[in-house]
């Protein structure tokens, strides 16, 4: 950005994203780069959900100076290894998508294909058995990776879950101190330059008129600014991921404090059980030509662990993104920016792949096309991935209980789609991208748990003999076996590390 006077950022909206992209503005800003104002409305609700993370949020944390212990106990929240699928791809099914490797690369080439090739050759393991983080999630265990890389325990990440409302309260007080200033008030009209057709003000219900050069549009799915006022299209991708309403309620914790999200298929969508410290929260995600409002509201309450602490709430949505997130003056982050269903947690690391491509681009008082090409471009890519990983949570599917799935199972996917299905068929190549979203792990776990399994593999397994291979899949295994029931409870970690006093 070239000096002179700081730009004048204006931030609508203080649900997650809003506090997100403010946060990160003031922390990563100078005062003369940029004075950031946060406008958000008491009468407008936040959405309220958003409990489960990945493990990019710790950067996130980092890049913002939080300190996790104070964030967990703040926000009542617990420790993540990964996600449990049921009844994915078939009834009976159970597979983890872990934040952490399947085994170690042998010989040149990645651990799944040494795996394969042994299974190829008769020896039929269980892949997950290779992994420290699914051992872990499956004995409820729970401890920090150790630095160490030449540690089995060192093999895995994590991420958490939390109240989402307290997170962005958590947020409000951090961004607030290092000089962000608040406006409570409603928008009542944007306001547009005459000439250039940029965004140059708001106004709120108060009459107030806030100024600025550089607008974020964080106001959920109304898309105030960047849909309502700048028309930026809205690609529809409900024709891939049909459901389109959740109903959503707390219930009071019962048994164990697993350390993962669980994600149950059902006849028309999928439950989602996130557990807390004080609370767990659930949500079924389904599609209402599928199943009706009052019938998907049941089968949620009727499978909670524990006391419902709240009425249902229901929420509707449509999945697909903006054409361009970055129009003109104005940047959409969170929901105004696209809907992603919350299968893999993804939609707050999509606040945060925003704001800090915002934070990498910034721009001066006159917007140059090339930054917003770029930005439009890091964030398509980012959202196409991400919707091609839950195409095929649907798409790979064998069930023959509900329409749904049926119909998933016949629709045409995307090309992008297509051409990784048939990689992974042919030779075992999942994608993996260090740019973004997902790692080789996450696309292998999810492949195999749905039940695409390889014909063939890396030939550049073959530079291992076979029985070396073998010998050093079972002393991994080993070692995994070993380690996992010296690690504490999950519970017990969380009741010492980070409990709400
Ligand atoms: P909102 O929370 O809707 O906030 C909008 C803000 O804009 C509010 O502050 C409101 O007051 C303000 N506003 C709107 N209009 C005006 C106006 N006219 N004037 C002033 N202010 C205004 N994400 C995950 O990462 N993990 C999950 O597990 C997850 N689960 C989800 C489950 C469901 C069912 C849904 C629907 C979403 C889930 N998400 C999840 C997504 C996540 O909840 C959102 O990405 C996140 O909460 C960000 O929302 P937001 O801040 O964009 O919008």
């Amino acid at each position: 950005m070239s000096s002179g006077e700081p730009l004048d950022i204006v931030i609508v909206g203080g649900g997650t994203a809003g506090w997100m992209v403010g946060t990160a503005l003031v922390s990563g800003l100078r005062p003369n780069q940029a004075r950031v104002r946060l406008v958000e409305s008491d009468d407008i609700a936040t959405v309220g959900v958003g409990e489960a993370t990945i493990p990019a949020m710790r950067d996130y944390n980092r890049f913002v100076g939080i300190d996790e212990v104070e964030m967990l106990r703040a926000t009542n929240g617990t420790f993540k290894l990964g996600i449990e699928f049921l009844d994915w791809g078939f009834q009976g099914s159970n597979y983890h998508h872990p934040f952490g490797v399947h085994g170690q690369a042998m010989g040149g080439a990645a651990f799944h294909q040494q795996w394969n090739r042994a299974r190829l050759a008769g020896h039929d393991f269980d892949i997950e058995e290779f992994s420290y983080a699914i051992a872990a999630s499956r004995a409820d265990r729970f401890e920090f990776p150790n630095p160490d890389p030449s540690l089995i325990e060192s093999s895995y990440s994590y991420a958490y879950h939390f109240d989402a409302s307290l997170y962005a309260k958590f947020l409000r007080k951090v961004a607030e101190g290092r000089g962000l200033k608040r406006t409570e008030g409603k928008v009542v009209a944007v306001n547009r330059d005459g000439l250039s057709g940029d965004v140059a003000s708001i106004t709120l219900a108060s009459g107030e008129v806030v100024k600025g050069d550089f607008f974020v549009d964080c106001t959920g799915f109304r898309g105030l600014l960047i849909g309502q006022t700048l028309e930026s299209p809205f690609e529809d991708w409900s024709h891939w991921l049909p459901c389109d309403r959740a109903w959503a309620v707390p219930c009071a914790r019962g048994g164990r404090l697993t350390p993962f999200t669980r994600s149950t298929a059902r006849e028309a969508g999928w439950i989602w059980r996130i557990p807390l410290q004080h609370r767990s929260g659930n949500g079924y995600v389904y599609s209402s030509a599928h199943i009706s409002d009052d019938e998907a509201a049941a089968v949620l309450m009727g499978q909670l662990d524990g006391e419902a602490l709240d009425e249902p709430r229901q929420i509707r949505f449509k999945a697909g993104r903006r054409t361009a997130s970055w129009t003109r003056n104005v940047m959409a982050a969170g929901l105004a920016s696209g809907f992603l269903e919350p299968l893999e947690s993804t939609s707050i690391y999509l606040v945060q792949a925003a704001v800090m491509n915002l934070l990498k681009l910034f721009p001066g008082k006159r917007v140059e096309p090339a930054l917003v090409d770029e930005f439009n471009r890091r964030i398509d890519r980012e959202y196409d991935r991400v919707r091609d990983f839950l195409i095929l949570h649907y798409h790979a599917n064998t069930r023959t209980d509900a329409p749904l799935w049926k119909q998933c199972r016949e629709m045409e996917i995307p090309d992008s789609l297509k051409q990784k299905l048939e990689l992974f068929r042919r030779r075992g190549h999942a994608p993996s991208h260090r740019d973004g979203l997902f790692s080789l792990h996450s696309w292998t776990s999810l492949l195999l748990g749905q039940g695409v399994t390889p014909e063939g593999y890396d030939r550049l397994a073959d530079n291992v003999p076979l029985s070396q291979a073998l010998a050093e899949m079972e002393r991994q295994r080993a070692a995994i076996t070993r380690r996992v029931p010296l690690m504490p409870s999950h519970a017990d970690f969380v009741a010492r590390h980070c409990a709400v006093p």
